[in-house]
């Protein structure tokens, strides 16, 4: 691994929506990353299942965080690590929400290690008050006609209503 230069991190999902527990995930890595890569996932066992194209979850998180000069935004399929090399990352952030995740993230980190060794697979926390939050639980608000405000950020709020209103 480089012991010099700027640390670059990877943060991979579906992000179907991107929710503001992933937002906060991506803030808190900033706080010790030199450039973060937000990556969304292509390549999902239910690819039919998606609320969002994997285009316009790039052209949302890219809005939110449209400000962020330090944060990129991408999509990738095939393999994790593979997408993490071409990009000069060697940290993926995943978040950790309840020991429920902590299952499959175990698995994840461990075989993406054995895929390429250097590849370290750092945990983070959100906020308290996100920790029950997730993509999925939004869209079955959103579905439902519920108020997400609290959940995501505006522009996303608005894809949402317009999604659902039809
Ligand atoms: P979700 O589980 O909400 O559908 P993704 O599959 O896009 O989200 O997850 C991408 C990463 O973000 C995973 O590491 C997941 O654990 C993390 N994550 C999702 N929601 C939150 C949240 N509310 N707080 C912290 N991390 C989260």
């Amino acid at each position: 691994m480089t012991e010099t230069g700027p640390i670059v991190a990877v943060y991979p999902g579906s992000f179907d929506p991107i929710t503001l527990g992933h937002e906060d995930i991506a803030r808190r890595t900033l706080r010790f990353a030199d450039r973060l890569v937000v990556a969304v996932a292509t390549t999902s066992s239910q690819p039919k299942k998606g609320l969002f194209s994997p285009d316009e979850r790039v052209e949302m998180i890219r809005e939110v965080f449209a400000d962020e000069k330090r944060l990129e935004v991408d999509s990738f399929s095939g393999l994790l690590v593979e997408f993490a090399r071409g990009i000069g990352a060697h940290f993926v952030i995943r978040g950790l929400r309840a020991v429920s995740d902590f299952d499959y993230e175990l698995q994840m980190a461990q075989v993406n290690q054995e895929l390429w060794p250097e590849i370290e697979t750092l945990f983070l926390t959100p906020d308290v008050g996100y920790s029950f939050l997730s993509a999925s639980i939004v869209r079955e608000v959103a579905s439902l006609g519920g108020d997400v405000s609290n959940f995501v950020s505006p522009q996303v709020a608005t894809r949402l209503r317009e999604r659902f209103e039809g």
